[in-house]
């Protein structure tokens, strides 16, 4: 069995559905996670932000718009009576949910209840199209069986439980169909992978069923060396060990949610990012192979906070990075990056949420220092520490920018500086001029 994801922009308009219902027809019966049509979640967030404002009237009206760009994509897909008729019952329940939400009022769920909706609508609309098609296409639903634990991480069990007793439910079926992104934590309660969580659920269903495969279907033709959204004459890296997609992910490529390859890896899945818009596309194999030493793409996360703790007390005192380390524990903030020297270490994170508190508390162990909107430039691949000359290349590149930290032999797959969010552009086309 394959688990293929389609994004947002490849679900976005009745045609490009009409496309992914070919790529998945024919080809087994295999698991497909579908994302919201692009814009959709951004409009639902919108929604629940008037909502906590106060807004109900703006919030309800932005709702009306949403439900009658629906309908016009259900008479634009479907053409059979019934499945139009099912269509619009789905669509007027969904929005009839999302306005009862509105009359409730904001609460700690009205913004999980409300952005769940994206993947609900895209999901029923293409599998009532799939079935008009002629596939026996099944609809079955993530929140029966896509749950966090008690840590915020996916039940690995109770998801493999569930989605395998769904799957049985139904041996009539010659395809399934289900929503990214959306889940249950460990309460019961609707709650989300976070953005562009549906990659994760992909790769968690993939990791449980033992997929031959999770295929990602995007808008682009693969992993590219260099962010193509700021960078010109970017190009596909065919393959990467898991480890170096992973790191990729984490730091920035927006192409994979953050944390999607770690239960693909796991298990020893194969990974394929692949193109909607051109299909024949060889686009990027993501598994355990290593090939052999190489810098392969370098990718950057924004909105880093740097933290710098120095004290005369940290030379040659044991216990010092535990007691450091236990305040960034203490409010639940992990570290991105560490550098440390004879009087101090300086560590990145990048949620800012406990920031006043875990500041107050390093104090008690010398001067701390903070420098906000900082960005992590990450380069990866397969960079074995005898390999001479890649360390080199990378500071060589960056020759020109100011560079804040430099961090390199946690793993053999990556080198990581931390630069100005302001120089970030200026980072990105010289690594890519140096080293491709
Ligand atoms: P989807 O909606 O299918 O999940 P995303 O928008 O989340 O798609 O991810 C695809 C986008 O990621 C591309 O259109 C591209 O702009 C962006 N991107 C950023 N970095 C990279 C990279 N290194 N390689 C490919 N795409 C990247
Ligand atoms: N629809 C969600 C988002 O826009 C999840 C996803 O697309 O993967 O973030
Ligand atoms: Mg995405």
């Amino acid at each position: 069995m394959k688990v293929m994801k389609f994004g947002g922009t490849s679900v976005g308009s009745p045609e490009r559905m009409k496309n992914v219902a070919k790529l998945i027809s024919g080809q087994g019966c295999n698991l497909v996670v579908l994302s919201a049509m692009s814009g959709t979640t951004n409009s639902l967030l919108q929604i629940s932000a008037k909502l906590d404002a106060g807004d109900k009237a703006g919030a309800k009206q932005q709702a009306d718009e949403l439900e009658k760009k629906y309908e016009s994509v259900a008479k634009e897909l479907l053409s059979k009576d019934e499945s139009l008729i099912k269509a619009g019952e789905i669509i007027a329940s969904i929005f009839g949910e999302i306005r009862e939400v509105i009359d409730g009022g904001s609460d700690s769920l009205s913004e999980k209840k409300i952005v769940s909706k994206g993947e609900l609508l895209s999901t029923n609309l293409v599998t009532l199209y799939v079935n008009e098609t002629g596939v026996k296409c099944v609809l079955l639903p993530a929140l029966e069986f896509m749950r966090t634990d008690v840590n915020n991480e996916p039940d690995m069990a109770y998801i493999e439980q569930g989605i395998k007793a769904q799957i049985a439910m139904h041996p009539e079926a010659e395809l399934f169909i289900t929503q990214g992104f959306i889940c249950r934590d460990i309460n019961g309660l609707i709650h989300n992978l976070e953005r562009g969580g549906s990659d994760y659920t992909a790769s968690i269903l993939g990791a449980v069923l033992d997929a031959d495969v999770v295929e990602i279907w995007t808008d682009i033709d693969g992993m590219h060396n260099n962010d193509p959204r700021f960078v010109e004459g970017t190009s596909p890296v065919h393959h990467l060990q898991f480890e170096e997609a992973a790191e990729l992910a984490y730091f920035g490529a927006k192409i994979l949610h953050p944390t999607c390859i770690l239960p693909a890896k796991e298990r020893g899945v194969p990974v394929k990012l692949l193109n909607t818009m051109d299909p024949e596309a060889p686009g990027t194999t993501i598994d355990r192979d290593m090939q052999g030493p190489a810098i392969k793409a370098v990718a950057a996360k924004d909105n880093i906070t740097a933290i710098k703790i120095k004290s005369s007390r940290m030379l040659l005192a044991y216990g010092f990075l535990k007691k450091v380390f236990e305040v960034f524990e203490k409010y639940k903030t992990p570290i991105d990056m560490i550098t440390t020297s004879e009087v101090g270490v300086s560590v990145t994170i990048d949620n800012e949420t406990s920031l006043a508190d875990i500041e107050r508390e390093l104090q008690q162990f010398g001067d701390v220092k903070i420098d906000r909107d900082m960005v992590i430039i990450c380069v990866v691949g397969d960079l074995e520490w005898r390999n001479r000359g890649f360390e080199a290349k990378a500071i060589d590149a960056l020759a020109q920018i100011p560079v804040r930290m430099i961090s390199y032999g946690g793993s053999n797959y990556n080198i990581s500086f931390l630069i100005e969010g302001k120089n970030k552009v200026e980072a990105l086309q010289s690594l890519s001029k140096h080293l491709f």
